[in-house]
């Protein structure tokens, strides 16, 4: 079933890090942390205006969540929890970090009517870890990620590509690492190195160098099919506009369609799996008919690159072939 978000950022409080990527006002676009009352109008108003509220959820994003000031937390939960029932939302969705997780704060969560909980791993290789100050470790997000599982809540993983120190097999093995530990949802966020952090330092000193941008979606491409395939639900590929970073941008993989052109990349693969080995110029295949426009690439750009080749596609839809999947007829 899918969620919709009435978001609350709650950014940076009580985050005891400066990791290399992270500003964290510039994320959320929030400047200052809400209180209960805060939370209360806001909740109210949505309460008043959304008719499906079964399929909405409360979301504390932003920050690290189950580290900010205890009583402060649990005033944003208990406040949050006056709307969530049978009359109200269905529940709450937070994100924290790996080494703020255990039982006690869990059986905290569970009693304020918490029912999802992200995790930021951003790359499970130790290495990358500590080069860009994140503070926890890859066995970290194992232990948090198990325990989440135990007491039920339904889990979400982050991680980040292109971080300082990491590579595409880097990237690659989180991946398949955080596939075993059986997340229901996964964000995969390209890095954008943006002003004022240690991110944006190293790179303007020279120290940090981010490969070619279509490297990255070419990259995150096959992220995206390998959790995919793995029944994994990739909830996000990309910071959107939404997210605020346009203007505070230093360098990094920031498209406004990021989701868009990887999945293009998927169906062209796919296509190239076929064309590669036969003599043929023209090929026509059968593709979802949701996905005609992926399979088209953004602008067209699929067909343009086989036509640069001296081929030509035309796609058909067909209800009955998988996403992702063509079939040459
Ligand atoms: S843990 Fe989260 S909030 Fe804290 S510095 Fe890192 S990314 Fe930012």
């Amino acid at each position: 079933m899918r969620h919709s978000n009435i978001s609350i950022f709650v950014p940076h409080l009580g985050c005891p890090n400066a990791c290399s990527f992270c500003n964290q006002h510039t994320i959320s676009g929030e400047k200052t942390a809400p209180d209960a009352s805060e939370v209360r109008r806001l909740l109210s108003g949505s309460y008043d205006r959304i008719k499906d509220k079964q399929n909405t959820q409360i979301a504390f994003f932003g920050g690290s969540f189950t580290a900010i000031d205890e009583d402060y937390m649990l005033s944003l939960l208990k406040t949050a929890f006056e709307f969530v029932g049978k009359n109200g939302f269905s529940g709450i969705r937070i994100s924290t970090r790996p080494d703020f997780i255990d039982s006690q704060i869990l059986d905290t969560l569970k009693r304020y009517g918490v029912t999802s909980i992200e995790i930021g791993a951003q790359s499970m290789c130790d290495e990358v870890l500590c080069a860009n100050n994140r503070g926890h470790t890859a066995k970290d997000v194992e232990n948090a990620s198990r325990l989440i599982r135990e007491y039920g809540f339904e889990l979400g993983l982050q991680m980040m590509t292109g971080l300082y120190k990491s590579d595409s097999e880097k990237d690659m093995l989180t991946a398949q690492k955080i596939i075993l530990l059986k997340p229901d949802t996964v964000r995969i966020y390209p890095v954008c190195v943006l002003k004022n952090t240690y991110l944006a330092r190293l790179y303007n000193e020279g120290k940090y160098t981010l490969s070619p941008f279509d490297d990255m979606v070419s990259l995150c491409a096959d992220l995206l099919l390998m959790f995919e395939s793995a029944g994994i639900k990739v909830i996000k590929c990309g910071l959107h506009a939404s997210d605020g970073v346009e203007g505070e941008l230093v360098a990094g993989y920031y498209h406004p369609a990021f989701r868009e052109l990887c999945e293009g990349r998927i169906y062209r693969n796919a296509m190239d799996k076929v064309i590669l080995g036969s003599m043929d110029k023209s090929f026509v295949f059968s593709v979802n008919d949701r996905c005609i426009s992926k399979a088209r690439g953004q602008k067209n750009e699929n067909i343009r690159y086989f036509e640069k080749k001296g081929i030509s596609i035309s796609l058909i839809p067909d209800k009955t072939v998988k996403k992702y999947i063509v079939v040459r007829i």
